[in-house]
């Protein structure tokens, strides 16, 4: 402070404005009190007057001379204690200081008990999901997780694990229903062809035309099946080869009527397929021509005579799109979640002596969906079921179907 003191006085103009600045912030910060003297020992400044010390003038310091180029030029005195402004900015210190760690600490409170509630809020609907993930691995697929009065994203993911428990069931009651199918659709040809064979082989039954023509069926029924499961598997494999072409849907469409038709002309039913419209998408024709077959199939198996069947095409500008209606029994919305799985066939199909194994709309959804496409239904019991099958008109190569050029 000295050397700062010393360069602010020139003596040219002797001590400045600038010299009693330094003298005051001095005794300001350091709690000092500073008496600049003259050269005869004249008073210049004194910082007790400055803050208003009433002590200013009885006490008394050390005094330095003040040199500059080894010239004296002034006297500093300085008096070490306590000013009174000095103390109430040390006491208002102390008190701001006491508030200060007073109001942390209530704040650090604050955020320690609001972040319990928060972590509470978020945590504990977490661990009621994780408990219910680690059930359902375990296999209870009938526990549900309770998604309400949490956030939005917990109810996301609750209901999102719901829906996987949901789809987890239906996947085991299908393959329930799959296992007692399958071995249904075995056992009942097998028997009889087996019946039959020994009654003739006992001699009980002659071989006539008629009980040899009712073994045949049965074993082309199995014949069927057999064909049907390859087809299913054909149409599932992900590396199914697709070979695609410019396909006009109406020739498809109207070469699978001609081979139904046939199969169904001892029933009262009209086909109609005046709004099929001619459009050209790419695609396998001989698979298209299936899922035109089994839909076309199963609407006149479905539906009771007199009926009516109608086939329209109509196209967006992707897309066509192909609806087959049938003013058949209609499928109940029980039945409607599970009729593309395999082995499905619903309440009544499953009753009937002949008919398909359940394969027919599965085959169909899988070359639909190698396609690039998609396949719904719209039902109404007693009323009807519409079939629409959308199909993209320029098949993208997609990782999991392999196209092949003919
Ligand atoms: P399948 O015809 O061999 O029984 P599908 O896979 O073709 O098997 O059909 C599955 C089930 O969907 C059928 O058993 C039937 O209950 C229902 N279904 C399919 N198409 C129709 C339709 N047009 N009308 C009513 N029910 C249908």
């Amino acid at each position: 402070m000295k050397t700062e003191l010393v360069a602010s006085y020139t003596f040219h103009t002797g001590w400045t404005e600038e010299s009693l600045m330094v003298i005051s912030h001095f005794a300001m910060t350091r709690n000092l009190q500073f008496r600049l003297f003259g050269l005869n020992s004249e008073l210049i400044w004194d910082s007790g007057k400055m803050v208003g010390d009433q002590n200013r003038g009885s006490r008394t310091g050390s005094k330095v001379p003040l040199l500059k180029n080894g010239v004296k030029v002034g006297e500093l005195e300085t008096i070490a204690g306590t000013s009174q402004y000095y103390e109430h900015e040390q006491q208002f210190l102390a008190l701001f200081n006491n508030l200060l760690w007073g109001s942390l600490f209530f704040v650090l409170v604050g955020v320690y008990f609001f972040s319990r509630y928060i972590s509470n809020g978020i945590s504990a609907p977490l661990l009621s999901i994780k408990d219910a993930a680690i059930r359902i691995q375990k296999g209870n697929l009938k526990h549900r997780v309770s998604i309400e009065g949490n956030d939005e994203e917990i109810v996301e993911v609750g209901t999102a694990l719901n829906h996987l428990a949901e789809s987890l069931q239906e996947q085991e009651n299908l393959r329930k229903h799959l296992t007692a199918d399958i071995a249904h659709e075995l056992r009942t040809p097998l028997a009889i062809v087996q019946s039959h064979i020994e009654a003739i082989q006992d001699g009980v039954w002659e071989p006539t035309p008629d009980k040899l023509k009712l073994c045949h069926e049965q074993i082309m029924r199995l014949v069927h099946l057999v064909s049907d499961l390859e087809k299913l598997a054909d149409a599932e494999n992900p590396m199914l080869k697709l070979k695609p072409e410019a396909v006009e849907i109406s020739h498809v469409i109207h070469e699978a009527a001609m081979s139904v038709e046939k199969l169904w002309a001892h029933k009262n039913i009209r086909l109609d397929l005046t709004g099929v419209k001619p459009v050209i998408l790419v695609g396998d024709p001989k698979r298209l021509l299936q899922v035109f077959v089994n839909l076309l199939n199963n609407a006149f198996k479905f539906t009771p005579e007199p009926g009516t069947i109608r086939v329209a095409v109509s196209e967006e500008t992707d897309w066509v799109l192909t609806e087959i209606s049938d003013t058949g029994i209609g499928i109940s919305s029980d039945e409607l979640p599970f009729i593309f799985e395999r082995f499905y066939r619903g309440e009544k199909s499953r009753n009937r002596k002949t008919g398909g194994a359940g394969l027919g709309l599965a085959i169909v959804k899988a070359i639909v969906e190698a396609h690039g496409g998609q396949v719904s239904v719209k039902s109404e019991m007693q009323k009807g079921s519409t079939f629409t099958v959308r199909l993209p008109k320029s098949l993208k190569q997609s990782a999991s179907y392999v196209l092949q050029k003919s």
